[in-house]
């Protein structure tokens, strides 16, 4: 199985806001590069936003916050973390991609503005009082469009240092 690298910051970041937004569905953004060979390392995960709106069994992000987000983290990196991905949880459920998802990671493939054809999504599904965390690389199309090829990849934890 390949790697998805994830910095411990993002990673406590995700699960502090999946804690305070159960039972709702909360999530947000993967930020990052894509390392030789393409193996994805996050080093920051963003957050819905202040004007998110959840539901039991979805959210709608606050866009306009994400987009500063993103834009300050690209540039204080010198534009090496770019968006790689989305998050979310799955709180009554497992961390299996829904079809919905699926549908989801297919339209941020192709949407050309996010310059991503491979992009990740990462679930948190709440099981026996705890987050089950999976991570999913789209791969392509199946079968003219009906089904979505993608890769679980197995998550892998790294400290950083402040930045
Ligand atoms: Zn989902």
């Amino acid at each position: 199985m390949s790697h998805l690298w994830i910095s411990e910051t993002a990673f406590r970041d995700m699960v502090e806001e999946a804690n305070r937004a159960c039972p709702m569905e909360t999530g947000g953004v993967l930020v990052g590069y894509f390392a030789e060979f393409g193996e994805p390392v996050v080093f920051a995960a963003i957050g819905p936003g202040p004007n998110a709106i959840h539901l039991k069994n979805r959210f709608m992000p606050d866009h306009t916050w994400q987009c500063e987000q993103l834009e300050g983290i690209f540039q204080k990196s010198s534009g090496t973390w770019v968006y790689l991905g989305d998050w979310h949880t799955h709180p009554d459920c497992s961390a299996r991609m829904s079809r919905l998802d699926q549908r989801t990671l297919r339209s941020i493939a192709k949407f050309k503005q996010a310059e991503n054809p491979k992009p990740l999504m990462l679930i948190g599904g709440y099981s026996s009082s705890d987050w089950d965390c999976a991570g999913y690389q789209y791969l392509g199309n199946r079968l003219f469009r009906f089904l979505v090829s993608y890769k679980q990849c197995s998550l892998r934890l790294f400290p950083i240092l402040n930045i």
